[in-house]
């Protein structure tokens, strides 16, 4: 299964990407994970990307389709994959398509994930996350048991460098002029379908299943 969740940031696609995983065994490609760890590592990559990520910019797309490419070739996402953030442009989406069609093979769902932009705001500038296994919490409305302790796997919680006001206002910016115009990319080519994603985290999760069961 090849699957492509769209959606602002904050609509959930890491959280469903991770049931995802668990049920499918496939991966999850996320590239801003990916980037996050080249930050982590300090590699050249990681330098490059790092003043983008912190304005809440995009990582220029020359960067990001190598990187997605590679991990996108690699025997693991052999029986599919899940992304999670990438394609984030038209020219990422074609690239993408190129990518896919050298393979002879297509993504089989993409599901835009819609939450409404006050919501987004909030979920966002009150997100804190798992460091070890990436599990996300909410300090207001599902903070962890133990302040700034994983409940599942006792990791650091820590809030992200670009969850701060300024980055998330810019970031929402950035997906209305530079990812949205993917849905009608997706509708063009009779793939995109919807989930609300201001359900419960399962309601969400059930509704996805349910819409990969029926294509
Ligand atoms: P995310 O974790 O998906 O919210 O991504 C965090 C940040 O990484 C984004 O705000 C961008 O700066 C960068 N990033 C992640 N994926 C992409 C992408 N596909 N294209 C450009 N920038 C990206």
């Amino acid at each position: 299964m090849r699957l492509l969740l769209l959606g602002a940031p904050g609509v959930g696609k890491g959280t469903q990407s991770k049931l995802l995983v668990e049920k499918f065994k496939i991966p999850q490609i996320s590239t801003g994970d990916m980037l996050r760890e080249a930050i982590k590592a300090n590699s050249a990559l990681g330098i490059k990307a790092k003043s983008f990520m912190d304005k809440g910019s995009l990582v220029p797309d020359d960067v990001i389709i190598d990187l997605a490419a590679e991990r996108i070739r690699a025997s693991d996402c052999a029986n599919g994959f899940i992304l999670d953030g990438f394609p984030r442009t038209i020219a990422q989406a074609e690239a993408l398509d190129r990518l896919l069609a050298e393979k002879h093979i297509s993504l089989d769902h993409v599901i835009e994930i819609t939450v409404s932009q006050t919501n987004l705001v909030e979920r966002l500038s009150n997100r804190v996350i798992c460091r070890n296994c990436g599990s996300v919490y909410n300090k207001l409305t599902n903070p962890p048991k133990v302040s700034n302790v994983c409940d599942k796997c006792g990791g650091e919680v820590y809030q992200r460098s670009d969850d701060t006001r300024d980055a998330i206002v810019q970031r929402l910016k950035v997906y209305e002029n530079e990812t949205a115009p993917l849905r009608d990319y997706y509708r063009g080519k009779k793939q995109l379908t919807h989930v609300n994603g201001e359900q419960p985290v399962a309601q969400v999760y059930q509704n996805i299943l349910t819409l990969l069961e029926r294509q």
